[in-house]
């Protein structure tokens, strides 16, 4: 089944995710589907929430050349097979230490904004199979999981932009949401 990425403006995005009890066949489906359309989109990540569902899972996929601390490095999570699929991902703990780079989001076509995070995170997560694993995560992979878990709890890259950032994308922010209602015939 092919999925539709939901996109700024449509209420799903800002509910919070329903952790997952047991790991179904079903949610399996639902993984291998949102990889689908994470590649038909070219991104790197998505949360259930932006294919409308409230399932705690999001999938991952990075160029094996972003996994690095720096251009050319060796990989620094070699360990990860991609995709990656995540139920009940949460973070244990994250590092005062912050980087800022600059981050675009499914539900935001064509818009992209500077984001501070943790340069380290701890996670806890399932796998495909149900097992529970815990392990740290660093740089880019720890930037994408982190945007993912705040699609989870409907938390929006608008939120993570600067004052200044909003307002010099105010108009493109409201058409885009205004789009997005007439499509769905709210508002
Ligand atoms: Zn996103």
């Amino acid at each position: 089944m092919k999925l539709d990425i939901r996109t700024y403006g449509d209420p799903i995005l800002r509910q919070p995710a329903v952790p997952v009890e047991h790991v179904t066949d079903e949610l399996r489906a639902l993984a291998k589907n949102m990889i689908a359309a994470m590649r038909a989109e070219n991104g790197v990540g998505l949360a259930a929430e932006q294919v409308g569902r409230r399932a705690a899972v999001i999938v991952v996929e990075l160029p094996l050349d972003y996994d690095t601390a720096e251009e050319g490095g060796p990989r620094l999570h070699p360990d990860i097979e991609m995709p990656w699929v995540l139920f009940n991902p949460e973070i244990l703990s994250a590092s005062a230490e912050q980087e800022i780079a600059i981050e675009g989001c499914l539900s935001f076509p064509d818009i992209t904004t500077p984001v501070a995070r943790s340069v380290e995170i701890t996670l806890r997560y399932k796998d495909l199979n149900g097992r529970t694993h815990e392990r740290v995560l660093r740089k880019f992979l720890a930037r994408v999981v982190q945007h993912e878990l705040d699609h989870l709890r409907g938390v929006l890259l608008v939120d993570r932009m600067s004052a200044v950032k909003k307002i010099a994308l105010r108009g493109q922010l409201k058409r885009l949401k205004q789009e997005t209602e007439d499509a769905l015939g709210l508002g």
